[in-house]
């Protein structure tokens, strides 16, 4: 096994080459997921989540278990994690059960590379999310929704809004745009959510959503992240959704095919109103059905590998 290229972590770290990979797959097991069914039959993955999660972690294990694996699901909060037990000294534990593969959520930025670097041959790591960093599948299936309604990227108008400061959302998707070429990115964020240098570079910045949204193909509306504010203060549910919602008349702004997505969970009110998020332009659940496919495709390419 190529130790470079066993794992998940991140969106940057994978070729485009992988990238690529894993759509097509995604997209094939769409038309037709029988033929995988068994693809990966007898081999075991561990869910390890630090923090809650309801699509990813069902998502996860679903994919799974249409390849034919068997899964193990550990929550921290019932885990030794309670008794003091270190992240890393959990893992190794599970590493001595032989599984195939690990998929880890955690609070903390960069809490799979020690794990990455104590990987055994044959344990492959998925990064379902840490801290702000990084949700790559997230990406990959955000993608394939984009491509399953647009011919074409490089043409695309794509606004991603919201609380784009602590999102891991807005990091990994960003930078799987960039990498397959999508034409323009529209970043609109509050004051203070802004997302950084990096991410923000070779995309353009709106302080309104409004103006983000004129003549946009997908608009992607993230949530404030509290979990992440510490202390930072932010509009109440009702003043955002005056200026940050997403709403039927603000989406008559973008161009008529236009698309809306978010990953979820959602607060309805909030950065999206529900007659969006419940409306023909909304591809939400879509979104949660290719999840299951590229988590699919995900798990198969790394076993390949
Ligand atoms: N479910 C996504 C994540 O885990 C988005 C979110 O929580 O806002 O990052």
């Amino acid at each position: 096994m190529n130790p470079d290229t066993a794992h998940l972590l991140d969106i940057e770290s994978r070729s485009d080459a992988f990238h690529r990979r894993v759509l097509d797959l995604a997209a094939e097991l769409r038309e037709d997921a029988v033929p995988w069914r068994q693809a990966r039959a007898g081999r075991l993955l561990v869910n390890l989540f630090y923090e809650p999660s309801t699509r990813t972690r069902v998502s996860f294990e679903i994919a799974a278990l249409r390849l034919g694996m068997r899964v193990v699901n550990i929550a921290a909060a019932d885990s030794s994690v309670k008794k003091g037990e270190t992240l890393m000294d959990t893992f190794n534990t599970l590493q001595a059960m032989s599984p195939d593969v690990v998929v880890v959520r955690h609070p903390d930025n960069g809490a799979l590379a020690p794990l990455a670097e104590a990987a055994w041959p044959g344990v492959h790591l998925v990064n379902a999310g840490d801290g702000s960093r990084a949700h790559p599948t997230q990406a990959l299936l955000d993608a394939l929704t984009m491509r399953s309604h647009f011919e074409r990227l490089d043409a695309l108008r794509v606004v991603v809004a919201g609380d784009l400061h602590h999102s891991r959302v807005t990091r990994s998707g960003v930078a799987l745009m960039k990498k397959l070429g999508v034409g323009e990115i529209r970043l609109c964020a509050p004051s203070g959510l802004e997302a950084g240098p990096r991410v923000s570079e070779g995309t353009r910045g709106f302080d309104s959503l409004d103006e983000a949204l004129d003549g946009a193909d997908v608009v992607m509306m993230l949530r404030i992240q509290h979990e992440r504010l510490a202390g930072m203060a932010v509009p109440d549910g009702e003043s955002y959704h005056r200026r940050w919602g997403l709403t039927t008349e603000r989406l008559k702004r973008a161009a008529p095919g236009c698309i809306v997505m978010h990953p979820g969970p959602m607060n309805r009110g909030v950065e999206i109103a529900s007659e969006v998020a419940d409306g023909p332009q909304s591809v939400i659940l879509e979104q949660v059905a290719n999840g299951v496919l590229t988590r699919m495709a995900v798990i198969h390419t790394l076993l390949d590998d």
